[in-house]
């Protein structure tokens, strides 16, 4: 059998709460029935001894009034109790020897042998009871034994018993009760635990049902929470949000692949112009050569943004496959250090190394030199002759800090948030001037997440931008 869901029946989650249930259901009421069955057994064991007691105690003072007569003392008693129905009277006395001295008419239907040195017990002053199994009756009996002294001279032993059929009836009575109830509670159960399940689960069919209608194309979709602010509602939530998430990234996919398609379209589009014009005429072979020299550069540049792209690709997918090693951060600067200052004195910008603690940190040692050039050659691209770049590295709570400070032409407020997007760039025209493709920041921003640390920035038009990179310190030992 199959739901109309193609889910398997005895695979479905109400299928199996139910079972759950009934199982749980009825283990539990059992439990209870046994525990009453036998705590009313117990007390009706309890309330025949009572009376048993009672019987004896009464026996014992009709005795004392006349113990030198005790045998018709005795015999009369028997005539009081011989109409005795439900709780009919069986007794013995016997002497300290263990011999028959007196007998109640109706023992004759009992086997009740003598047990010596329970007799010893009683004679020490104890008694006892206990329950008396006849062969060939259905009902056991009931014995209390204890001792009698008469005249304060002679002791015996009595024994006062009774036919426990009042309680085997009550308790059978229990017995069928329960049978009879159980069936009815079980189905009754199962029923509820049934509707419970299925109510439990409506809001999952509900969910399953919302969440295939959403495809590539309707993800602006969203589920309905149904404001109870339960479970269901929190899933409702978690789902939502993920989509949200899916629908940033597909956001972010469309957009790259219209931005890097119109990135490269227009050098493309250019340089074809360009041949086209070239090839309109014969030329002199230097203006050749010349137009091929500048289509190198061009493909160059061109090669560095699709390189760039299938790094921060790898990034998207983890693929990038850091190897994080410790590193001694103030040499790697160092190192960067020389190799820009030659570049900086080039445009006749002062690029000085500031303060410079030694700082170890864990991470990709080609990745944060990536990172550091990225930084240190926007620096060089975005301040004019004449200017200046300032460099240091200092431990912060934790952290170390790298600070890429400089002069130039500065970062307007409104862009902050922009520029570590990709192909972003401030004035598209002072980025290509430098050879810039608006990529170098998302890399820079990545390459810090992925170290666990972060980018901040403080910058003014016209007087300069302060990059703060932090990344965690090795912990010391
Ligand atoms: P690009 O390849 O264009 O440099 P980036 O992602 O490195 O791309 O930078 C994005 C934009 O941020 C740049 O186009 C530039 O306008 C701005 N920018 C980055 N660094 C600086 C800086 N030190 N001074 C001024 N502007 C900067």
């Amino acid at each position: 059998m199959s739901s109309k869901k193609g889910i398997k029946f005895y695979k479905r989650t109400d299928f199996k709460i139910t079972l759950w249930y009934i199982f749980t259901f009825t283990v539990t009421t059992l439990i209870i029935c046994t525990f009453m069955y036998l705590r009313l057994r117990h007390h009706l064991i309890k309330e025949i001894d009572r009376f048993l007691q009672d019987e004896s105690r009464e026996f014992a003072f009709k005795i004392s009034e006349t113990p030198m007569n005790f045998k018709v003392v005795i015999r009369k008693y028997e005539g009081d109790i011989v109409t005795r129905e439900y709780y009919p009277i069986y007794f013995r006395v016997l002497n300290a020897d263990g011999r028959v001295v007196a007998t109640s008419q109706n023992f004759a239907e009992l086997i009740y042998p003598i047990n010596q040195e329970k007799l010893r017990g009683i004679g020490l002053g104890s008694r006892y009871v206990e329950t008396v199994k006849v062969p060939g009756k259905r009902t056991p009996f009931r014995f209390l034994s204890s001792r009698l002294t008469v005249d304060k001279r002679f002791d015996y032993v009595v024994q006062i018993g009774t036919g426990m059929k009042s309680m085997r009836k009550t308790l059978g009575n229990l017995r069928e009760n329960i049978l009879t109830a159980l069936p009815i509670t079980l189905v009754l159960g199962a029923i509820g635990g049934w509707l419970l399940a299925r109510r439990g689960l409506a809001p999952i069919a509900y969910i399953t049902e919302e969440a295939q209608k959403i495809t590539a194309t309707n993800l602006g979709n969203r589920l309905h929470p149904r404001q109870s602010d339960d479970e269901i509602d929190h899933l409702i939530a978690t789902i939502n949000e993920m989509i949200s998430r899916l629908e940033d990234s597909f956001k972010r996919m469309n957009q790259l692949t219209a931005d890097v398609s119109h990135e490269l379209r227009t050098p493309i589009s250019a340089m074809r112009g360009e041949a086209e014009l070239l090839l309109s005429k014969p030329r002199p072979s230097g203006e050749y050569r010349r137009a091929l020299v500048t289509y190198i550069e061009k493909l160059d540049f061109l090669t560095r943004m699709i390189d760039d792209l299938i790094l921060l690709s790898k990034f998207d997918s983890n693929e990038a496959g850091l190897t994080m090693m410790q590193i001694k951060l103030d040499r790697l600067l160092s190192n960067l250090w020389e190799f820009f200052k030659v570049l900086a004195e080039q445009k006749r910008i002062g690029f000085t190394l500031g303060e410079i603690e030694q700082v170890d940190v864990v991470g990709d040692r080609t990745r944060l030199q990536q990172l550091f050039t990225n930084l240190i050659d926007n620096a060089i691209k975005f301040t004019p002759s004449g200017g200046r770049i300032d460099m240091s590295l200092q431990k912060d709570e934790g952290f170390a800090k790298v600070s890429i400070k400089d002069t130039g032409i500065g970062i307007p407020d409104a862009e902050f948030k922009h520029i570590f997007e990709r192909f972003y760039q401030v004035d598209k025209s002072r980025g290509r001037e430098g050879g810039g493709m608006g990529l170098g920041l998302s890399i820079c921003q990545w390459i810090a997440k992925a170290h666990h640390g972060k980018i901040e920035l403080e910058s003014e038009v016209g007087k300069g931008s302060h990059f703060v990179v932090s990344l965690p310190l090795v912990a010391e030992k």
